[in-house]
């Protein structure tokens, strides 16, 4: 059997860990990362209106086939928005395009994550709860230290005083963790890195600007579907922060959400007297979090695939909520240019300047 599923983030070294931890290494197969050609191949086969996650998972599946997979993890749901038809429609275009291969739909609604380590309990011909459970454990240790990185290398970008050092160190945390075997090698990979982060050279005098990304989650997870927005605006001195972490979702969905203890209630309950309920996707939370985090923010990058109904939604609510704070929608397709979108993050970064100049000033006034 050759497993393989497409891409979010970093998450193939998760499932990677996840397998190899229960002795099927040998049977994932790991699709090349995204990149153009899984985007060309996404476009020329799907129906032209569908979203970018569509079009690039079915890229990854692809390449995936032409690799050898003959198992495919596809992702899917029931959720409000078109996630629901994804397995089922990806299904049909790689047989129309001849590829021989058992289908495994994998819900990803919430309350549901609990189907993969029962598919993984079933992939891995039946080993103990406890050998699946500690496999997942470590797995997930491994998707906890590369999100505290990530963290904080959101935070060094905006003011390291070489631009690239923190994205250089980022990629060498990330094969360390990789490589970890166990848990005390990947305790010290990543406090090394960490230490190493803090240590590189910074200007101490600015205080960066502070943006939130908020909007749907593959593209805001997917660096090559938004054109590494988080790495363009370190460079322009600017500190993103952040909600949406593999991590922070695995744990609610697989822990909390069901018991209702997680953040996501709380940004429900922020977003309440602009939008009443779930509009399938992240539409519900992007208005929550532009309400929670107006007062804490210098302004926010809104991403949303082109098409995609409950971040158009989202977006036509951003305008009207009195919480006020200056919103930058980026919408992501096959055709989104980097020069383009350059410019209009330069001149967004521009006006958050200027604002917060101006609020400078006033305070300076008043005291
Ligand atoms: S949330 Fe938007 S982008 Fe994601 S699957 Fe639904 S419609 Fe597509």
């Amino acid at each position: 059997m050759r497993i393989a599923t497409s891409h979010l983030g970093n998450l193939y070294i998760t499932i990677k860990a996840w397998v190899q931890k229960l002795g099927l290494g040998g049977n994932l197969i790991i699709p090349p990362a995204n990149n153009q050609r899984t985007l060309s191949l996404g476009v020329k086969y799907s129906p032209e209106g569908l979203c970018l996650p569509f079009k690039m998972s079915l890229g990854n599946l692809i390449e995936a086939c032409e690799m050898g997979a003959d198992t495919l993890v596809i992702a899917g749901g029931a959720g409000i928005c078109r996630l629901g038809y994804y397995a089922k429609i990806q299904e049909q275009i790689l047989r129309d395009l001849g590829y021989n291969f058992e289908m495994i739909g994998l819900s990803m609604s919430e309350h549901k994550l609990f189907g993969l380590p029962k598919l993984i309990k079933r992939l891995s011909n039946n080993a103990s709860w406890f050998k699946v459970i500690s496999a997942l454990r470590f797995a997930v240790a491994k998707q906890i230290a590369m999100d505290k990185i990530e963290r904080v290398v959101q935070k060094v970008r905006a003011v390291e005083l070489i631009k690239g050092t923190a994205n250089q160190l980022y990629a060498k945390a990330i094969e360390a963790i990789d490589n970890a075997d166990d848990y005390n090698t990947l305790k010290k990979v990543q406090i090394d890195y960490i230490d190493q982060l803090n240590h590189v050279a910074k200007d101490t005098q600015t205080k960066p600007l502070i943006v939130g990304i908020i909007g749907e989650f593959y593209v805001v997870l997917e660096p090559f579907s938004n054109l590494n927005i988080e790495s363009e605006l370190g460079k322009l001195g600017v500190e993103v922060r952040r909600r949406t972490f593999i991590s922070e979702w695995a744990k609610f969905s697989l822990f909390f959400n069901s018991l209702g203890l997680d953040e996501k209630s709380k940004i429900h309950k922020a977003a309440l007297p602009y939008l009443k309920r779930d509009i399938g996707g992240d539409g519900w939370e992007s208005v929550g979090e532009k309400v929670l985090h107006a007062k804490e923010y210098d302004g926010l990058i809104h991403l949303a695939p082109f098409t995609c109904m409950p971040e158009i939604v989202a977006q036509n609510i951003m305008p009207s909520t009195k919480e006020n704070i200056p919103v930058l929608p980026v919408l992501c397709d096959e055709q989104i240019n980097k020069t383009g979108m350059l410019t209009r993050l330069e001149a967004f970064v521009d006006l958050l300047k200027s604002k917060r100049r101006a609020r400078n000033n006033t305070q300076h006034k008043e005291s």
